[in-house]
């Protein structure tokens, strides 16, 4: 059974970087009948907060990925890492280094001079426990000397290390904490973790993990490291290129589902497959997808994904996220007045809208009320002319069946009885309607109205 996790270290925002990282393990696993697990790598005391963590248990909830079970800290499992460091220490397999901070600069210092590699090898490797001093020490592991290690990724490829490359590492310091790497390769151990998706900037760590691994006689997970994200340019993703937390990618009002479509063509991909569902995105998810080159983050990209979501949404799942978005940027709920009004819009609103801004802006005519106040641009297409018209097509509008088919056929023979193109009589409709230019079908906002709301909205504008 498959084991994924997402094991971001709570210093910030969740990033997009993480995000598509925790998307890729969720969409592996998911896409397997396996276990997607939340790991917070929270040991660095000074940098990591309880307010991140909690911006990174917001932007996966945003997101949909859900993890199985509780969130592991890191922390709390520093016993267990200190364990495993006296247990191989026990087996021979670490030993205690009593150098000093002060004796290995001297040596580094010496091997500079000397054009020796400046990776420490410590005297207390091979040294008789009864020489050892009673001073602090460190648990350093025995790493092989001779040979070499080879990562076998399932994205780069075969990545060997010459082994006189990696130093004796120290797992437990003299404090008796363990470090970082000793604490990454327990627990994915301990979690029962199959497969390690994470960023190719930890690729070099892979290597003094699998140590770790080797030391205890542990079977080593396969290791997939992607490439980072880059800008459109090629250069490493900045603030300008949309290097945001995803809670910004949030309050702009993008949908979830567009984002994860999104961020799961980012460096991977299925054939020519742009716009996919969550369904589809589980079951073809795969290593052999990924890209080995840097993706590049591209706005218009996720927009347009964005918008074919939105279009392709379910309209009272489509209302539900709209609520979750006045609510996660503050803004008033819709209202139960404004729900049905909305819904009924909804089939109008959802073509060409790529965020919830646009659906709101679009969506002005059901959320606002009489007296309608047309904006700038509209209220040029109500000058005296246009209003005297506007007022005669009210009249003609008053004792029609309020059927979509029979209100055009009206308004149509109207424009042709004035000689003038239905296209003339749009413009001062869409202000009295909506007070915008940029609106649905005026005979769909007819027919969202109602034939009492229309009328009175079109006498407003027309005296
Ligand atoms: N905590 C690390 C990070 O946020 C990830 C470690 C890992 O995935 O092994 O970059």
């Amino acid at each position: 059974p498959v084991v994924t996790r997402f094991a971001p270290s709570p210093t910030g925002y969740l990033h997009i970087g993480g995000a598509r990282t925790a998307l890729f393990n969720w969409l592996y696993a998911r896409g397997r009948g396996g276990t997607f697990l939340l790991r917070i790598e929270d040991t660095d005391r000074t940098r990591s907060t309880p307010e991140a963590t909690q911006a990174i248990l917001d932007g996966l909830a945003w997101l949909g990925l859900d993890h199985d079970g509780e969130a592991i800290s890191q922390f709390a499992r520093a016993d267990r890492h200190a364990e495993v460091a006296r247990q191989l220490l026990a087996e021979g397999k670490a030993y205690k280094c009593f150098a000093t901070q002060d004796e290995i600069q001297a040596y580094r210092d010496a091997a500079r001079a000397e054009g020796r590699s400046t990776l420490y090898q410590s005297p207390w490797r091979d040294a008789d426990p009864s020489t050892h001093p009673d001073a602090p020490y460190v648990i350093r592991i025995k790493a092989p000397r001779d040979g070499s290690t080879v990562i076998r990724d399932e994205v780069q490829g075969d990545v060997t290390i010459r082994n006189d490359q990696l130093d004796d590492m120290v797992l437990l310091r003299s404090d008796g904490t363990p470090v970082y790497m000793l604490a990454v390769a327990v627990d994915d151990h301990d979690m029962g973790v199959t497969h390690v998706i994470r960023g190719d900037d930890h690729l070099n760590n892979a290597a003094r993990q699998m140590m770790i691994y080797e030391a205890m006689g542990w079977p080593l997970p396969v290791y997939a490291h992607i490439p980072l994200i880059h800008g459109p340019d090629g250069k490493k993703l900045s603030k300008r290129h949309g290097a945001l937390g995803v809670e910004e990618y949030r309050a702009m009002g993008y949908p979830a589902a567009g984002m994860r479509n999104y961020l799961a063509r980012l460096g991977w991909s299925h054939g020519d497959d742009e716009f996919f569902t969550d369904e589809q995105a589980k079951e073809w998810f795969d290593l052999g997808g990924i890209g080995k080159s840097p993706a590049r983050f591209d706005f218009k990209k996720l927009e347009n994904l964005c918008g074919q979501h939105i279009a392709a949404s379910d309209d009272a799942a489509l209302l539900h996220e709209w609520q979750d978005f006045l609510a996660a940027t503050g803004q008033r709920p819709l209202g139960d007045d404004k729900t049905p009004l909305v819904l009924a819009a909804l089939p109008h609103l959802k073509e060409r809208a790529k965020t919830f801004p646009e659906l709101i802006d679009k969506a002005a005519f059901v959320l606002n009320d009489r007296p309608i106040v047309p904006d700038e641009k509209s209220a040029g297409n109500l000058d005296s002319v246009s209003r005297g018209i506007l007022k005669e097509l009210t009249s003609h509008l008053q004792n029609v069946r309020w059927e979509r088919d029979e209100v055009e056929a009206v308004a149509m023979q109207f424009a042709e009885n004035h000689d003038m193109k239905f296209g003339k009589l749009a413009g001062p409709l869409r202000a009295a309607l909506a007070g915008r230019s940029a609106t649905p079908s005026v005979f769909d906002m007819f027919m969202v109205l109602g034939q009492e709301e229309s009328l009175a909205r079109l006498t407003d504008a027309a005296s």
